[in-house]
């Protein structure tokens, strides 16, 4: 039986991270967990409720009712209901960072993590997989790129997709999250030490995947099928 291998790629607000962590997934026949998603899952229940999603009391108080499913395809489920497509609008963006803060709240959605990453080879990717997810992760990578970069691929991914926003906008929020992100008390965005940088400004797509390959193959011995 072929070993279990997981990948943790952590990393500033749109690196790209889930980008590259779906092709990479989807060469390897990994499974993709986007923890980001569960997150903003969690806001828009919050939100949904009429809940304040800066009172952390009131938003903790519904982890008991709420449960989130990662379908396949990316689809994202909120307690059945079909919520993929509103978690990447820009109230959910804006308030996001707040319901992440809150240590009650990762804890139950880290142990839905842990426990997806038991019996799957699985690349997940997030702001504390390698430090607190998955501190053993085989392979742990955090990617980055420069803010204007990264406003410049969400501004393009947003219209792609219909959202309204301008890139101005869009860059004040990357930061704004970055900090929240970075400076809170409970598992914040952090390099781990065991971790790679990879500064992917001037990379292209391709490039990143095959050096996210070479890295799991340097690190693992896994045997990449032919691209
Ligand atoms: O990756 P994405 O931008 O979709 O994540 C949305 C937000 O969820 C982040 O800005 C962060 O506040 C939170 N998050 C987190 N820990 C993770 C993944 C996401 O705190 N592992």
């Amino acid at each position: 039986m072929r070993k279990i291998i997981s990948v943790a790629i952590d990393g500033p607000a749109a690196a790209g991270k889930s980008t590259i962590a779906k092709k990479v997934a989807k060469i390897l026949n990994f499974t993709y967990i986007d923890t980001g998603a569960m997150y903003r899952a969690f806001t828009y229940y919050v939100m949904k409720k009429g809940v304040d999603p800066q009172d952390e009391e009131a938003a903790c108080a519904l982890i008991p009712e709420v449960e989130i499913n990662l379908e396949p395809g990316d689809v994202v489920l909120v307690n059945q209901e079909d919520v993929t497509k509103q978690i990447r609008e820009t109230y959910i963006s804006s308030n996001v960072s707040y319901i992440a803060s809150y240590r009650a709240i990762r804890l139950a959605l880290v142990e839905q993590q842990r426990r997806l990453a038991r019996n799957n080879s699985v690349i997940m990717d997030g702001r504390d997989i390698g430090t607190y997810v998955l501190p053993d992760a085989d392979v742990k990578i955090f990617q980055v790129a420069s803010v204007h970069t990264r406003a410049i691929r969400r501004y393009e991914e947003n219209l792609e997709k219909g959202i309204q926003c301008t890139l101005q906008q869009i860059e004040d929020d990357l930061v704004r999250r970055d900090y929240i992100d970075s400076n809170r008390e409970f598992a914040p965005l952090r390099q781990a030490p065991d971790a790679v940088l990879l500064d992917t400004s001037l990379m292209s797509i391709e490039e990143v995947v095959v050096r996210v390959l070479e890295i799991i193959v340097a690190k693992t011995g896994y045997e990449v099928p032919k691209l």
